[in-house]
């Protein structure tokens, strides 16, 4: 069965490989184990169930928290041939009554459902009656009181084990805490051995920091390695995302600021403008992401300090979905980390206080190490990361020369620390050290030890940076409470002498690192062309670009130039839906630059799996050549929507096609029986054509103010193409 599945995942998904425990994952559903799947955001959960779904005979029913994201899968399976439908509150009364019947009728394979409406008596009756192979947990957290976010409907959904006793259970989460895991496992009555947690490393994100000094010009200067590309901002307040995102629009970026106090429909529409890639960037508060399953988000920006290493990695997690390389900087700046303190010391509940500071240590600690980035953050999931260097983030890209001896400085705070009897933190010994003279110095006697004024050569700012590292480095441990800071036994090699310590003296000034690593290697112009037909294509079919083809799709086809419909079914989330759907239109682009630059195809090795399909019909005629016939034949192009029971849209395609390959299309004034536009509107676009071509549509929809949807264009660009007095 799973030889089934690795087809599946090629012919169906496009893709050529597993990624790690997917294949495991759906050998146990399809043994009718059931599963407990962890793996973090982007890791490729949903693939676990719809493969199985797409083998088993019945229904699978994934349960989903959030009906964004519910719709989006949808498309998304929509857009590769696979019928599934969804079930919640926002359907009319029509679509909710047409999913019971297509459920009833078994013309689904994967039904989506909010989990109040699972608990719906008439639906938990329509369950039973049809045969359900797999239930799907999605975000399955939700079921745990001590998940982010708890969902009290999640917890009815163990009822419904007794009442489908041959269906087998998925859960799936990116949560990752072991109380979180024993309370799902245990809310689903699940045994421990069929549960597969993968790694939480992205190791397509490129991650750095860098010491934040002049934030709106680094902000910039990061923004413009990514022209046209997708992105997100972090701020911490409401305010400071109003002021960045004004001020990158004044620099003439794309941006649309997202925050709790903007009114619903702002925020709504901001995310979808950026979600069909019409707006470049977001700027936002942490409530930004939630519920957004944009694949091809390229970079993520912390202007501010984030709150935890969780929401860090949650928010750098929402880049490279796709797993193409995407980049994550931090700016960390040192009155971001006393402006928080502050406002940590103003919170009333001393365990809340306690909680807090605790994070934002972490987080300090993470942004002013000098080890791989990858360590903190995935031990901080209870994983360890041994490799030598990771290869992507800044500190693993850094020359080690620049570390230097700080032996000497260690060993005075070490002694300062243990002259002052280890009572005190790190701003005490400092003020000691640089030989403070204040009354609470004076009080304590301290002027009076053998360190007070040894550390004059350093200002406060460098002794804390280096503070730090000592902490980091083991010679000292901080009480969480107090702040007061104790010696370990690793302290005493060092004030001996007979341990050396390297570190830095200061936080590194701004670098934003240039791409030292090699990014796949793909060609510019002809990805950029892919990609505004992508565009043109998202907005005609009505659903986020990434839904047509993944950025990770049009990289494989820029650097590999497919001209055949088999080459182009090697390419990377290209199956045979989206080759049916949009095939013709991409080799066209292909084969028309690769033609115009005399760029011959670099195929990938033969090793893709074996097709089911063939896109041609009997008579092995390419089924455009067929549509074309038709019309030439004197069929109008409604005749053909109704004779072969496609789109009006893939009949233009076709036409398009053919005529683009130098064969001759039929004069008639048809397609402006199809056109709803005024005959104003339909000379502009004429006249538009004549100037800018026929190529490209999005040249011709700006030069008519968008007065016309690109649908239309395309219905006129036919009637250019065919009217009586042209041809
Ligand atoms: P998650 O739900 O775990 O966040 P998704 O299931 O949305 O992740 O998958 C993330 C992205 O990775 C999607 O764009 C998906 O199509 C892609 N993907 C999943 N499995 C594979 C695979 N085996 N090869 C290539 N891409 C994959
Ligand atoms: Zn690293």
């Amino acid at each position: 069965m799973i030889d089934q599945a690795q087809k599946l995942l090629k012919s169906t998904f496009g893709y050529d490989e597993f990624r790690p425990l997917q294949a495991e994952v759906i050998q146990n559903v399809l043994n009718r184990l059931d599963t407990l799947v962890i793996m973090p955001t982007g890791g490729g959960k949903s693939i676990c169930y719809q493969i199985p779904a797409l083998i088993f005979e019945g229904l699978t029913v994934v349960v989903s928290p959030l009906i964004s994201l519910m719709k989006d899968q949808v498309e998304q399976l929509l857009a590769v041939g696979v019928d599934a439908i969804l079930l919640n509150s926002t359907l009319s009364s029509e679509e909710y009554a047409n999913n019971i019947y297509r459920i009833k009728n078994r013309q689904a394979s994967l039904l989506y459902v909010a989990p109040e409406t699972l608990m719906k008596p008439g639906i938990l009756d329509l369950l039973t009656s049809v045969q359900i192979d797999c239930l799907t947990v999605d975000e399955a957290h939700c079921i745990s009181e001590w998940g982010h976010d708890f969902r009290p409907e999640y917890r009815q959904i163990a009822r419904l084990r007794d009442q489908l006793p041959n269906t087998v259970f998925l859960a799936l989460t990116a949560t990752a805490t072991p109380q979180v895991q024993d309370d799902i496992c245990r809310n689903l009555h699940f045994e421990n051995q069929n549960k597969f947690v993968a790694s939480f490393n992205r190791d397509n994100l490129f991650i750095q920091v860098a010491a934040k000094n002049s934030p709106l010009n680094q902000a910039i200067d990061f923004l413009k390695k990514f022209p046209d590309q997708s992105g997100i901002i972090y701020c911490f307040s409401r305010r400071q995302v109003e002021a960045l995102a004004a001020g990158l629009q004044e620099e003439g970026f794309s941006v649309r600021p997202y925050h709790a106090g903007l009114a619903d429909e702002v925020r709504k529409e901001n995310q979808e403008l950026f979600i069909r890639d019409d707006v470049q960037i977001i700027v936002a508060t942490i409530a930004f992401g939630m519920g957004i399953n944009k694949s091809n988000v390229r970079f993520v920006l912390h202007y501010d300090l984030p709150k935890s290493i969780e929401s860090y990695y949650q928010e750098i997690g929402r880049a490279g979905r796709d797993g193409v390389r995407s980049d994550c900087l931090l700016l960390f700046g040192y009155g971001d980390t006393q402006k928080i303190r502050y406002l940590i010391e103003q919170k009333e509940d001393a365990q809340q206080r306690k909680v807090a500071s605790v994070h934002l240590d972490k987080v300090v600690d993470y942004a002013e190490s000098d080890a791989c980035r990858r360590k903190p953050l995935l031990n901080y999931f209870g994983e360890s990361y041994d490799a030598e260097t990771c290869g992507m983030c800044d500190n693993c890209l850094k020359e080690k020369e620049e570390l230097v001896d700080i032996t000497v400085a260690a060993q005075k705070f070490l002694s300062c620390v243990f002259r002052t009897g280890q009572y005190f933190g790190s701003a005490h010994i400092i003020d000691v050290l640089r030989g403070s003279t204040a009354q609470k110095i004076i009080q304590k006697r301290h002027h009076l030890v053998s360190t007070h004024g040894v550390g004059k050569e350093y200002s406060k700012q460098q002794w804390g940076h280096l503070s730090r590292q000592f902490i980091r480095k083991g010679f000292l441990k901080k009480d969480p409470t107090y702040g007061s800071l104790k010696l370990t036994g690793e302290a005493a090699p060092v004030l001996s002498g007979e341990e050396k310590v390297f570190g830095t003296l200061q936080d590194e000034p701004v670098k934003v690192t240039a791409d030292k690593q090699v990014s796949k290697d793909f060609d510019r112009e002809l990805f950029n062309l892919l990609r505004i037909r992508r565009k043109e294509l998202a907005d005609d079919a009505g659903v986020p670009p990434y839904v047509i083809f993944s950025d990770k799709s049009l990289q494989d086809m820029a650097a590999h130039f497919p001209q055949s419909q088999n080459s182009l079914l090697d390419m990377h989330g290209v199956g045979s839906a989206k080759m049916e759907k949009y095939g013709d239109v991409v080799l066209d682009i292909i084969r028309r630059y690769c033609g115009e630059k005399r760029i011959a195809e670099k195929p990938k090795g033969q090793k893709a799996a074996p097709r089911k399909k063939t896109l041609k019909d009997p008579t092995h005629k390419p089924r455009y050549v067929i549509v074309a016939e038709s019309y030439n034949s004197g069929n109008s192009p409604q005749d053909i929507v109704s004779e072969f029971g496609i789109q009006l849209n893939t009949v233009l395609d076709h036409l398009y096609k053919y005529y683009q390959e130098g064969s001759k299309l039929r004069k008639s004034d048809d397609f402006l029986s199809v056109s709803d536009a005024d005959a104003e509107i339909q000379e502009a676009v004429m006249q538009a054509f004549d100037r800018l071509g026929t190529q490209l549509l999005k040249p011709v929809f700006e030069a008519v103010n968008s007065a016309v949807s690109y649908d239309e264009l395309k219905i006129l660009r036919m009637h250019y193409f065919c009217r009586k007095t042209s041809l």
